[in-house]
């Protein structure tokens, strides 16, 4: 902290934490600089144009909230589209409609009715009922059964996390929505859309006028950097930031392996998810879908999950036991800086992109307005 310093906000972090942080403190005022080790802003919601097509380079990102008030902020920056994920599942070859829903329940035991259906599920779940779920494999056999434990959930959960689903969190899975009506729609919130034209507009539209430098890594310069400003916003790995003395924080990463191909639609579909086991990849991607493109050629990509390391990029927090006792020991360091930490990585934790947003409006909330 420097009170003399240039820039009232130091921001390490050019994703949507740190973007939003900028755009909220500068329309206040307040003098920013906006650091990133990558080469563009915009952090995992960073597109790249291929052939016309927007590729969502650190895998397929869809907005959805049900906050009127999130969805409104970011239609002002750029008007989103009205595409609905609606993934399949491919398991040895035949084809489900995600989330669980009548048209699951039908493809996988022919039931027409919510009534056959239940009775099934019912069937299924019987002999889980009585657990108290304790990990991820209980909590999803309770809920929904055998059958769709064994083909739509267990290989793909495996495969994305490296470990068994009896090792797992069980609030991972209830992410997943289960539904009586036939009823494609991931998202059970009411608001859902791509920004047209792609995410990077709504990075632009955050950044604009703000000064940002790309390619610069906070901890190579970090002694320049920090007599810089007033006050540091700091949206990197929280365990870095404490040169990782109480030992590293795990995180789940992916390979992903773009391939144009020579043919107007490849899948049919943004998402298709692949739940077997011995196929290596959990899904792939169709990134023209998510914006109806109509481009000669198309771009794919395949999701390698894989285990973060220096050189792997860390995408998903593992909010296991050990790792979440591990992060409650920098979160108490974190207490006693000056230094603001804000997002997926600072905060170690599985934020949406509505999520962060939230966050950093609420954080900007509390240091702008409930304080003067
Ligand atoms: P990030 O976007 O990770 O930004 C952090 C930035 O900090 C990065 O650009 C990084 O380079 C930079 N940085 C880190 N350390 C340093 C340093 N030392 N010096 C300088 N810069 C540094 N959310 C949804 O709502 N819908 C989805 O469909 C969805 N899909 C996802 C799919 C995947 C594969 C992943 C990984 C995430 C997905 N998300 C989705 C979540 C979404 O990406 C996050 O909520 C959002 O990007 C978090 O923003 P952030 O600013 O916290 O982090
Ligand atoms: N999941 C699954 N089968 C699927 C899709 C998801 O078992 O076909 C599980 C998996 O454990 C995954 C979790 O549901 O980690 C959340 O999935 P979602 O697609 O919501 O998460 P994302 O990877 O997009 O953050």
């Amino acid at each position: 902290m420097n009170p003399a310093a240039e820039y009232d906000y130091l921001i390490v972090g050019a994703g949507l934490y740190g973007a939003v942080f900028a755009y909220e403190a500068t329309r206040r005022n307040k003098k920013c600089l906006v650091i990133d080790k990558r080469d563009h802003l915009g952090g995992n919601t960073y597109c790249e144009d291929v052939n016309g097509i927007n590729v969502h380079k650190y895998g397929a990102h869809i907005f959805h909230t049900n906050d009127k008030t999130i969805w409104d902020y970011v239609n002002s920056f750029v008007p989103f589209n009205r595409y609905t994920n609606s993934p399949l599942a491919n398991f040895e070859g035949k084809l489900y409609n995600l989330p669980f829903n009548m048209n699951t329940f039908y493809q996988l035991w022919g039931t027409k009715t919510p009534e056959e259906a239940k009775a099934v599920l019912a069937q299924q779940t019987r002999k889980y009922q009585d657990i108290q779920p304790s990990n991820l494999e209980e909590q999803a056999l309770k809920l929904v059964g055998d059958d769709i434990y064994t083909k739509l959930i267990k290989g793909y959960t495996e495969k994305q996390w490296g470990r068994k689903t009896s090792e797992l969190p069980a609030f991972i899975i209830k992410r997943l929505p289960l539904r009586f009506t036939y009823d494609n729609n991931y998202f059970n919130d009411a608001y859902q859309g791509i920004p047209i034209g792609g995410y990077n507009k709504l990075t632009e539209g955050l950044l604009k006028g703000i000064e940002c430098r790309t390619n610069i890594d906070f901890f190579k310069e970090k002694e320049a950097l920090t007599g810089l400003a007033k006050q540091i916003v700091f949206t990197g790995k929280i365990d870095e930031y404490f040169d990782y003395c109480h030992g590293k924080l795990e995180y789940r990463s992916l390979d992903f392996k773009h391939e144009v191909v020579d043919m107007q639609n490849y899948q049919g579909n943004a998402v298709v998810n692949y739940t077997e086991s011995n196929i290596p990849y959990t899904r792939i991607i169709e990134h023209k879908h998510f914006e109806f493109g109509k481009q000669k050629t198309t771009v794919i990509t395949k999701e390698y999950p894989l285990e973060a390391s220096s050189e792997k990029e860390p995408y998903y927090p593992i909010n296991d036991a050990k790792n979440t006792a591990l992060f409650k020991a920098y979160q108490d360091m974190a207490k006693k800086e000056t230094t603001i930490f804000g997002g997926r990585l600072a905060e170690y934790k599985y934020y949406d992109m509505h999520q962060v947003i939230g966050a950093a409006l609420s954080e900007t909330k509390r240091l702008f307005i409930e304080k003067s």
